[in-house]
């Protein structure tokens, strides 16, 4: 057991000054002058001064490793333990990404699995950019009714000049097999969609749901600030569907990306729903940079961390109270994609806590196990020095 004393709650609301104790991998109590239980081991952490948050959901990271894009050299290592810790991530969702040829979805499911025994909780997308998109049974549908770990398929890539262009009739397809293998699975089937640099970018989405029984909501499309244009337009897309921003490229693209951090406010204003807005950070994707001859220049790769820097941010610079800014990264994405008993501190939820002082990481607990303590981490990945 271990019981924070008197620390800001963010459930994301703001409940107060609370305490909180958690037993086994859960939430049992919130509340005031909670007194650890006689007769039971509890370490008990003055959190006075601390603010806490439920811990963070990263839904778009290429857990596996990603890229390759400029060259076999180029290709990215897989996602550590530590990376997700010290950002306050203790949810992941995993995908492919661009090269669904020479890597596969069999990897990424063995990623997640080892990320889970290493504590923290991991989900998968099957799939990846290309169309037909590569499965592990098979057939999306199946691969989410039948894999505990799979909850919906992509990325499936759509303008872009790296996507295979899939028909409106082929997204749609996917869509519904991702739907009935959901409704089969008790899993949301949402099928995630990298959005590329083409005019236009949203109308292979409207296309698909004009022309199906389809809602935008079947849809997390992702990458939505990563040009004016294309954020211009998800400022009309995000009244009905949803809108997924990427964190870790913006320092890499700042003359294209819009910054994260004033997204909120800005699609906000134009009327979408805030619990229609989302932030992955897209980590361990690789940000290649090529000049105008197109030859490759640069070569970056996103980390979790990005999150919580536009987080920070968010609340901040763009003065968005934090228990409003918290829920792109919490609450929204256990909503959308149906991840129980996460994104919300609440008694029975699981116990993935984050407290932070003056904006930085002290204490994680991810299934009710203390990961960071004081700053420092006490758990790191297998292989990790
Ligand atoms: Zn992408």
């Amino acid at each position: 057991m271990i019981l924070f004393k008197n620390c800001d709650v963010y459930s994301p609301e703001y409940l107060g000054k609370k305490d909180v104790l958690i037993a086994g991998s859960k939430i049992i109590s919130v509340g005031e002058q909670i007194s650890p239980i006689a007769g039971t081991d509890c370490d008990v952490i003055d959190a006075t001064g601390y603010q806490m948050i439920p811990g963070l959901i990263d839904a778009h990271v290429h857990i596996a490793g990603a890229g390759g894009e400029g060259g076999p050299a180029t290709r990215t290592p897989e996602l550590q333990l530590s990376m997700l810790l010290n950002a306050g991530v203790t949810s992941v969702v995993g995908c492919l990404g661009t090269d669904g040829m020479t890597r596969n979805v069999e990897s990424v499911l063995m990623k997640a699995k080892g990320l889970k025994q290493e504590g923290v909780s991991a989900w998968i997308y099957t799939g990846a950019y290309q169309v037909p998109t590569p499965t592990i049974t098979g057939d999306v549908g199946r691969d989410i009714a039948l894999i505990e770990e799979v909850i919906g398929v992509g990325e499936i890539a759509i303008s872009d000049h790296r996507s295979s262009v899939p028909t409106v009739n082929e997204l749609i397809r996917i869509a519904e097999h991702a739907r009935v293998g959901g409704m089969l699975g008790g899993k949301a089937g949402i099928v995630n969609i990298h959005m590329g640099d083409l005019e236009k970018p949203f109308k292979p989405l409207y296309e698909a749901v004009e022309k199906s029984m389809l809602k935008l909501t079947q849809f997390l499309p992702t990458h939505c600030n990563r040009n004016d244009y294309i954020f211009e337009d998800a400022k009309e897309y995000g009244k009905k569907g949803y809108i997924d921003i990427t964190t870790s490229s913006y320092p890499y693209f700042p003359e294209y990306e819009i910054k994260p951090s004033k997204t909120i406010k800005l699609l906000l204003e134009a009327g979408v729903p805030l619990e229609h807005i989302t932030f992955t950070s897209d980590a361990c994707g690789s940000l290649p940079g090529f000049d105008d001859a197109g030859n490759l220049v640069r070569l970056e790769m996103g980390t979790p961390h990005a999150n919580f820097r536009e987080l920070a941010d968010a609340v901040n610079e763009e003065k968005i109270p934090l228990e409003k800014a918290l829920k792109v990264l919490t609450s929204n994405i256990a909503d959308i994609l149906k991840l129980n008993g996460k994104g919300r501190i609440c008694v029975g939820n699981d116990a993935d806590l984050v407290l932070i002082k003056n904006w930085e990481i002290k204490f994680v607990t991810a299934n009710g196990t203390l990961m960071l303590r004081d700053g420092k981490l006490l758990k790191k990945g297998s292989y990790e020095a």
